[in-house]
């Protein structure tokens, strides 16, 4: 429950009264809480069996030779869906428990994304995108090399699903006194003023995607934005509907930047 109290006064400065609004937020409140209880229910749902199915691909995999090729190659697909899914529960169980974590080492992020970008190429040049990686193709940076790149992943994936055919994607990184800057640009169908700044809650899609056939639940720029935050830095995201997104990931280096250390 909020409260708020106003004491009103009448023209020749008589106390008049005072007015007093209660603002029922309990609704909102058990709202919030009924999304991260049914976030945690569903991922621990998941957890047994996802490793039922990737211990039996496992023991698949391992008859090997007397398998013909194409089966092992359809496993070897369905494992590695399994292994990305399984990676998703993991990651929001660890968000939602708040012990979702980050190993920050000297990394060169110009391969990091050099290997990101050429990833989503293939699905960008397949969507009918053209995609260019500005980034210098060497940068000595500190991060976790595997969460950066499931983080630029996750833009870039993003910028290919919310995109038109003919469009492009830009990738960026540089180096400069706040710390490594990463940005993901394109010029897809850009995030309407009123919900920037909802676009990191969880579950939230914009009710142009939600009713179209992009696939997705919500969850991805929740997990770049726990990537970027447990490395002590800040996601921003600047768009113009029917022209474009451009989200900057700014990652704090030792010695450097206000935003915080690693933690
Ligand atoms: P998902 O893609 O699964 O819906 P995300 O958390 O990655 O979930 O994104 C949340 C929402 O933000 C998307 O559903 C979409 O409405 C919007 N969004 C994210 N990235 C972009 C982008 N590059 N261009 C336009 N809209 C975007």
């Amino acid at each position: 429950l909020s409260i708020f109290s106003h004491s009103m006064y009448d023209d020749d400065g008589g106390f008049a009264g005072t007015v007093v609004s209660f603002n029922d937020v309990t609704e909102l409140v058990l709202a919030l809480q009924a999304k991260d209880d049914f976030l945690s229910n569903v991922s621990h749902e998941f957890r047994t069996p996802l490793t039922s199915i990737l211990g039996y691909l496992e023991l698949s995999l391992e008859l090997g030779e007397s398998l013909p090729e194409d089966v092992t190659g359809y496993i070897e697909v369905a494992r590695r869906n399994a292994v990305r899914l399984e990676q998703l529960v993991e990651d929001l169980l660890a968000i939602n428990a708040g012990t979702f974590e980050v190993h920050p080492v000297t990394t060169d992020i110009g391969r990091t994304l050099a290997e990101a970008a050429s990833s989503a190429y293939v699905r960008a040049s397949r969507a009918g995108l053209h995609l260019v990686n500005h980034a210098p193709s060497s940068l000595k940076a500190v991060v976790d090399p595997i969460r950066l790149a499931q983080a630029v992943d996750n833009l870039l994936t993003n910028a290919i699903k919310y995109n038109r055919r003919g469009g492009s994607i830009t990738l960026d990184a540089s180096l400069d006194d706040d710390g490594v800057r990463v940005e993901v640009a394109d010029t897809g169908i850009g995030i309407e003023a009123a919900e920037l700044h909802q676009v990191f809650d969880r579950f939230f899609r914009s009710p142009s995607v939600r009713t179209s056939a992009v696939p997705g639940v919500g969850l991805g720029l929740l997990i770049t934005k726990s990537i970027v935050s447990e490395h002590g830095g800040s996601i921003t995201v600047t768009s113009e509907p029917g022209q474009g997104t451009c989200f900057t990931m700014l990652l704090p280096q030792p010695g450097q930047g206000t935003a915080g250390s690693p933690g």
